[in-house]
């Protein structure tokens, strides 16, 4: 099996992470990352600069994406991995995804506005570096700063979320159409931090089952958005299913991930790496 270290999903400021994507690729390369993934949200823009950068410091580089999808009423993220970032439905697609983010921002700062917390909408534009992807990373950012929380974890505790001042109900793309765009693309399809979703065993059941169906391949099993029990959790879930197993450190950005680029153990025995045919 490779020796490589491997780091299948990670943010640049293309999206919600703090660095742009050559300082990520830097990062990832001084943290031993060998084969590295940038999946940015709803986003192809960082990829050719991903890829240029981690060629010049000698890193294998797969192009990568992470799209946001509404299922049984909740968001599900869909990485897709080794996707070519030229692909015209896949471009179209994510254009699509992105479209609604401008008024969503406007109303989740309407919404932050009535519990007192003014001018949050110019206040998360401070943040975006890419005026197509403002996200609730950088309103969460904006209420760091103005003292609201002490940190984003903290921020998503109490607003931002299902129930709490500031959240706003968004329809992403579809789970067919993720899947569809990702593997038209010649990428693998694979289910991001799957213990973050707040389902029922039976919806869980039904998800996996129909990403399988759809041509999904792979699940995240070790992930920064895990915790180190959810490792084994989702191991087993991998092996009951039959998926692919991938694993990334979900990096956003210095001093706000759990975990670095490059920090996460490697994937357990008995499960077959997404990476099992690449070549690596
Ligand atoms: P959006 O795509 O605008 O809905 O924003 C989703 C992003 O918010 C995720 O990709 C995470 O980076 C961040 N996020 C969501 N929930 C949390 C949380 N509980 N703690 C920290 N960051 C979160
Ligand atoms: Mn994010
Ligand atoms: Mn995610
Ligand atoms: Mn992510």
């Amino acid at each position: 099996m490779s020796q490589l270290k491997f780091d299948l999903h990670c943010h640049s400021n293309v999206s919600d992470g703090l660095l742009p994507p050559e300082q990520v690729a830097a990062r990832a390369h001084a943290h031993g990352v060998g084969v590295w993934a940038l999946t940015d949200h709803d986003e192809l823009g960082g990829v050719a600069r991903a890829r240029a950068a981690a060629q010049a410091l000698g890193m294998h580089h797969v192009g990568g994406v992470e799209i946001s999808v509404t299922w049984a009423g909740q968001t599900v993220h869909v990485v897709g991995l080794r996707v070519d970032e030229t692909n015209p439905a896949l471009i179209a697609g994510l254009a699509a995804t992105r479209n609604g983010r401008e008024r969503r921002a406007r109303e989740i700062a309407d919404e932050l506005d009535k519990v007192g917390i003014c001018g949050a909408y110019e206040g998360a534009l401070q943040h975006v570096g890419n005026p197509d992807l403002i996200s609730r990373t950088h309103f969460a950012r904006h209420m760091v700063e103005r003292g609201h929380c002490g940190d984003t974890k903290e921020v998503f505790a109490n607003y931002l979320t299902e129930g709490k001042p500031g959240y706003v109900p968004h329809r992403w793309a579809t789970l067919d159409e993720a899947v569809a765009w990702i593997r038209g693309a010649g990428g693998v399809a694979v289910i991001a931090h799957p213990g973050r979703y707040k389902y029922s065993p039976l919806q869980f059941g039904a998800l996996f089952d129909q990403f399988k169906q759809l041509g999904g391949a792979a699940i995240e099993v070790t992930t920064g958005s895990h915790s180190p029990e959810q490792y084994e959790e989702y191991a087993q879930v991998a092996r009951h299913y039959g998926f692919l197993a991938s694993m990334g450190s979900d990096f956003h950005g210095p001093g706000e991930s759990r975990v670095d680029l490059g920090e996460l153990p490697p994937l357990s025995r008995g499960l077959t790496p997404v990476w099992h045919d690449w070549g690596f």
